[in-house]
This record gives structure tokens, sequence and C-alpha cells, in this order.
């Protein structure tokens, strides 16, 4: 066949294993090939016409841009045609013969061995849709001429096992042919009506013609540009389906319409999983900006800001010309504000979600709340809004129970002017803090943080309601209780702090009595206003010469430990005993913080401490 051209290539070794996932375990649904085949060719037109919005004299614009299903039952071979851009050799080898994502794989075999069949319709998602046709065809035969002026046209011919094989080809015009060899038993796909059936259910939002045998399929108009009273639930779920090619519902939906300041129809979605929290990529931007109901760009960097990126849909407006090039999506003005329409009204449709339905909000803070304390951080101008969708646990939630900020601040106690918060690695060692006992015993919530980001997300925010946020081991709280009465017992109690600082000394910032402890004997504070030990702790991972704050050591002058050391202080200064009591209650409050550094000599002395008391007589 030297004449022809023809070559023969193998399979990227993924792309086997693709396959054998696909059409040995994996779909179960079969008829979905049809739809990625479609969807495919409705790209292809897509793409075909954004050139000819922009290209200038570009041939064969009049003609019908459209997608053809045809079936020759003789020979039992399904063919799926379009008048898209098509496909030059070079396309054909990239596109078809290899996968474009490199996590795909990974998680086609997760699910392959999770056997979760539900998500297996998340599918569409990946880029291995072509291959999907494999499951009803025994071999596979794509005809393709690229748009482009000289193109020639190709044939891309494989059975689907080791490889395929291309050589050059007859065809009249530009545009792709697909023709599916039908496996023995799968006949089904050799009737009409079933084909028709198939593009109904999978397909009927597809925005370009699609005919069966000679007949034009009805299909749905866009619905973005309907009016809302137009719609029901069913409609918003149905295309959020389609759109995102998936058997899972969205979570919420928000249809904007707006004719001032800027005229532009939107249908934005969230959806119920996330793929970044499924370990899989970070996600792309998910929403797509038209013009006229025709695409204009594909997951829109410039429709949303970066930390939306899991919002689905599309943004249409007629302001925004047909053949805008794609470096001027930037800076636009007439983008710049729909965004910023846009992004307000969302932001305030999930608020409202929270106040309507907690469990949904629930299931959206789970999936993306990790994203909007992003935007907290980074989006400067929305940050109100955002910071009415944070949630949080706090001492005074129980179990899963999560408080807002706005409802922290409507049970605050009397007299009570900040936020207070603090953060560990999780709950039962936050709960554990000394730093809480005041807070618990004025009846004061304080907000938990156990994600890193939290602390952050706090620090830029600064505030809420006019109601500043405060650490809650900060040294510097207007939380007391009242001093000892017994001036004698305080005066001895300082002296011991005395003695303390000097053993201390560059150790610490300050010891001194505390005023807030209750129930434990010391209390290592930080100097106020300054990073908390979670967030030193993670600079120092990033730069090992970050050098820890120096914190403050409160003692609680009524505990029985702290009684005692001051009386042996009274009694003799110098024994080394009490020494050794003064470096190991340091210590001790080091260790919970996560920040002893020298434990050789803290082990040591506190094996020291055991034979001590192993000799005590019994
Ligand atoms: P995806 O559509 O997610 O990219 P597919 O496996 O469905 O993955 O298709 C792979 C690629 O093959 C497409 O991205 C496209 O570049 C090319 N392709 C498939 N079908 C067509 C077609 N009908 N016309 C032009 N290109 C096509
Ligand atoms: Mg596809």
């Amino acid at each position: 066949m030297a004449e022809k051209n023809e070559q023969t290539y193998e399979f990227q070794s993924e792309i086997k294993q693709l396959l054998d996932i696909l059409v040995y375990s994996l779909y179960k649904n079969k008829e979905v090939f049809l739809r990625e085949l479609v969807s495919n060719a409705a790209d292809a037109l897509n793409k075909m016409q954004f050139e000819f919005l922009t290209v200038p004299d570009l041939e064969g614009k009049d003609q019908e841009l459209k997608i053809t299903i045809a079936v020759d039952k003789k020979h039992s071979s399904l063919v799926v045609e379009d008048n898209g851009v098509g496909m030059t050799r070079d396309e054909l080898v990239e596109n078809i013969g290899t996968i474009a994502h490199s996590g795909t794989l990974d998680y086609l075999r997760k699910l392959k061995d999770s056997e979760k069949g539900g998500q297996v319709e998340l599918i569409g998602k990946f880029g291995v849709g072509f291959y999907s046709s494999f499951m009803a065809a025994r071999e596979i035969h794509i005809t393709t001429r690229s748009w482009r002026k000289d193109a020639r046209a190709w044939l891309w011919k494989s059975t689907g096992e080791s490889g395929y094989t291309i050589e050059e080809a007859e065809k009249e015009g530009r545009g792709t042919r697909i023709e599916l060899l039908l496996k023995k038993d799968e006949k089904e796909f050799l009737e009409a009506y079933r084909l028709k059936n198939i593009i109904l259910k999978h397909s009927k939002f597809v925005p370009f013609p699609i005919y069966v045998d000679g007949e034009k399929i009805e299909r749905q108009e866009a619905v973005w540009t309907q009016p809302k009273s137009k719609l029901a639930a069913k409609d918003y779920v149905d295309f959020y389906k389609f759109f995102e090619n998936t058997q899972e519902e969205p979570e919420t939906w928000l249809h904007l319409s707006s004719d001032a300041p800027v005229q532009f129809h939107s249908l934005l979605y969230v959806p119920k999983t996330s793929f970044e929290l499924l370990g899989l990529m970070k996600t792309e931007p998910g929403v797509d900006l038209y013009s006229r109901k025709i695409m204009i760009q594909k997951g829109s960097k410039e429709v949303m800001p970066e930390y939306l990126r899991f919002v689905k849909g599309i943004i249409d407006s007629e302001e925004i010309p047909l053949n805008i090039s794609r470096e001027t999506f930037q800076n636009n003005v007439r983008i710049d504000k729909i965004r910023k329409h846009v992004v307000k009204k969302l932001l305030e449709h999930l608020d409202a979600v929270k106040n309507k339905d907690r469990d949904k909000y629930l299931a959206i803070w789970k999936n993306f709340g990790k994203n909007l304390k992003e935007g907290a951080v980074n989006d400067f101008d929305n940050r109100e809004k955002l910071a009415l969708l944070l949630l949080f646990s706090s001492s005074k939630t129980g179990g899963e129970e999560l408080v807002d900020l706005k409802e922290y601040v409507g049970r605050m106690a009397e007299g009570q002017k900040e936020i207070y918060f603090l953060g560990g690695t999780d709950r039962p060692s936050i709960e554990k803090n000394p730093a809480l006992e005041i807070f618990r015993k004025k009846d004061y919530e304080v907000i938990f943080l156990t994600d890193p980001l939290d602390e952050f997300v706090l620090d830029h925010l600064r505030e809420f309601d006019k109601k500043p946020f405060k650490m809650a081991e900060s040294a510097d709280i207007p939380l007391e209780e009242k001093a000892a009465d017994d001036k004698e017992a305080l005066k001895e109690a300082e002296n011991l702090v005395t003695y303390l600082k000097a053993a201390y000394g560059e150790q610490v910032q300050d010891v001194r009595v505390s005023k807030r402890l209750v129930d434990s004997p010391c209390l290592l504070l930080n100097p106020a206003d300054g990073p908390s030990v979670q967030m030193e702790k993670i600079m120092k991972m990033v730069n090992r010469d970050y050098r820890l704050s120096k914190r403050v050591l409160e003692i609680n002058p009524v505990h029985p430990l702290i009684r005692k050391m001051i009386a042996l202080h009274q009694a003799d200064p110098a024994a080394p005993l009490l020494k050794t009591l003064a470096l190991q209650l340091l210590d001790n409050m080091k260790l919970r913080e996560g920040i002893l550094s020298d434990t050789e000599a803290t082990i040591a002395r506190i094996q020291q401490i055991m034979l001590d008391a192993i000799a005590l007589p019994r």
C-alpha cells in the first residue's frame, strides 16, 4: 500500500490500558459512546464557528454547521459526521493518539477498583470520550480533513487492539467522518429510533442541528437566554447534566439576566463533587463565555476569579464582540463589569443558601470551603461577602455543627468587643488548651481553627462587623479573673516569678502571675498581636532559619503545683529541685505547643525526676 502512504502506529501504553478498562470493565452503559462522538463533533463545529467569526474571507460560511448520523445496515456500520474544523495528520496523531491529562488513567484505575458504578459517568470529563466507541465497534475509521487552506484528507483506522494506521484519503470538504463497524452484538445501534432516543437523552442541548438518517432531531434552545418563568428545576438540572457530561445533579444554581449596566445572561452551577478533594487535579475554570449563544471561550479565566474555578456554567453577553481576539479578553472593560456583577450575585446566592438550607450549604462548604477561604484572602473587593460564607467549629458548637460569623456576633457575651479564635491541630487538642479556661468561665465563645489556612484568612479579614479578630492565646486579652485578695500570697507568687525569670533567661519574653487561669498550673501566651505558634511552625517549615517568637509564661498562683513551688522557693531559693521543676514547667508548655527543641535534655531531666520520685519513702 505504498502509494497510499499508510503508516502504522502503536497506541500510547496509557491508551491500551484505558481501552482495557473502558471496554472490559468500566462502562456498563454503552450507549454513551454516541454522546461522546456527538460532543466531539459539536466541539469541532464550535471551533469552526469561531474561525468564521475571526478569520476574514473564509470559504463555506453559508454552509449549515451540522452533525449527521447515518446507518448502513448491510455493512453494520454507523457513521457520525460533522463539517467542523477537522484534523490535520499531526492533529490526528496528537489528539486521537494520546491522553491529554496525565491524571486520567490513575483516576480510571481508582474507579475500576472502587466499583463505584455511579461515578463512571464522570468519565466524559477526562478526555477519553472518543475511545468509548470501541465498546460498540470492532473497528473504527476516521476520515478527516482540516479546515485549513490546502489541507489534505486522512484516514485513521484501528481495531482498538494495539495501534492504528494513517493513510491518505479522499474527502470532499472539511470536517470529520467517524465510521464505526459495529460488533456482532451491537446491532441495536443500527436502529434509527434507538439513536434518536439516545440523542434526546444525552445530547438535546447540543447547539447544532443533528440529523439521523436525514431527519432533524428536535433540540432544546439555549436555556440561559430564556426567561426564568419558563424554566422548571428539571430544565436546569437536565442542562447541567448535559453541560457537565454527568449523571450527577448540581448542588445549586443561579440564573441571572441583566440589561444594565451591562447586558448579559448567565447560568451558573455549583457541583456536588469536588475533583480537587478527590485528589485529582486542580480544577480548570468552568464557566464558558458566549456572545449571542455562540461560544467565544471555553473555561474562561476572565469571567470568574480563580478561587471560583469550581463553578460551572455560561455567561453570554451581546456586548462582547463576536470577533474578539483571544488577547483582548483580558482587561476588557465589559467582561470586568460582568464578572464583578456575577461574582457579587453568586456570593449573595451562596449566603442565601446558607441561611435557608444549612445542610445544602454544609455540603458546598465541605467541597469548596477551601476555595471560599482562598477568596477571602485574595478577593479584597468581596471580602465582606466572603466573610459571611465562612464556617467554623467553636467552643459552643458540638459534633459536626459549625457556626458562621454572624451567628457568633449574634451571641457574643455582654461587653465582648472582639471575636476570639484559637488554633490547633484538631478539636480535642484545642479544647484542652488552658488558654480557653477564662473564656469558658466568662462564657465567651471561641472559634476553633484547625485548618492552617484559617489563620491567614482571619489575618486578612482583620475584623467582622467592626469587631476585630483576636487570638485567645494572646497575652493582652482584656479578660481577667479577680486578683487574689491575699496580698501576702500574691507577693510570694511574685517572688517565684522573679526566680523563674532568672531561671529562663532568654527563653521567654516575660513571666507573670496569671489572672486568667482556672485549672491549669501555667500557660504559654503569644506576645500581643504576634503570629500564633501554628503560623510560626508553618513559617519554620518554609524557612529553617526562622526564629520562633519569645512567649509569655503565666503561672496560676492558686494551683497546687505552683503553691508547692512557692513554698519551696520560700524555704530554699537555691534548692536544686526547684530549678528542675522550673525548667520542666516551661518545657511542658513547649511540648504541648510542639516547639520543644532540646528534647534530650528534657528527657534526661524527666528521668531524674522519676528516679527521685522512686527514692522517696512510701
Ligand atoms: P476530549 O473531547 O475530551 O478532548 P476525546 O477523546 O473525546 O476527548 O477527543 C480527543 C480529541 O480528538 C478532541 O479533543 C479533538 O481534538 C479530537 N477530535 C475528536 N473528534 C473530533 C472531531 N469530530 N473533529 C475534530 N476533532 C476531533
Ligand atoms: Mg470528547
